[in-house]
């Protein structure tokens, strides 16, 4: 079993077709919905993380595209820019799936791990100098 965390967004053309309850029946994958929205301008997103085998996987992400849903990963939209952090740590404290934390106690370095991420954007709020994006 393999899991990914994706971010779908359904253009508005989309926004009200049952595409996603397709994911379990098809292609036998289970999720969890991380966030939930809908934007200005009648789009949606989704954020969610899909577990199931990978071959299914990839057939279900198949699937979305071909259904005119934007397919992105997680861990590929967070960014930390190394050069900015100065590891205060303020942003681990507000990170729900510890993607950010202090491994060594003495150094006291922050720590990032994009696959953990949920893509919730607390950190991007919160950093004094915007060393995360997302
Ligand atoms: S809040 Fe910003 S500067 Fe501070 S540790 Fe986190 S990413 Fe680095
Ligand atoms: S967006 Fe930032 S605060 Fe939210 S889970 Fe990812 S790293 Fe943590």
């Amino acid at each position: 079993m393999v899991s990914k965390k994706v971010i779908l967004t359904f253009k508005k053309e989309v926004v009200d077709k049952p595409i996603v309850c397709e994911l379990p029946k098809e292609f036998d994958l289970t999720f969890n919905i991380l966030e939930a929205k809908i934007l200005p301008r009648r789009e949606g997103v989704l954020i969610m993380e899909l577990i199931g085998e990978e071959e299914k996987l990839q057939k279900g992400l198949d699937y979305l595209i071909q259904n005119n849903v934007i397919v992105e990963f997680v861990e590929q939209k967070i960014k930390r820019d190394e050069e900015k952090c100065y590891h205060c740590g303020i942003c681990i404290s507000v990170c729900p799936p510890e993607a950010l934390v202090i491994d060594d106690k003495k150094t006291m370095k922050v720590s990032f791990y994009p696959d953990r991420c949920i893509a919730c954007g607390w950190c991007v709020k919160v950093c004094p100098v915007k060393a995360m994006s997302l």
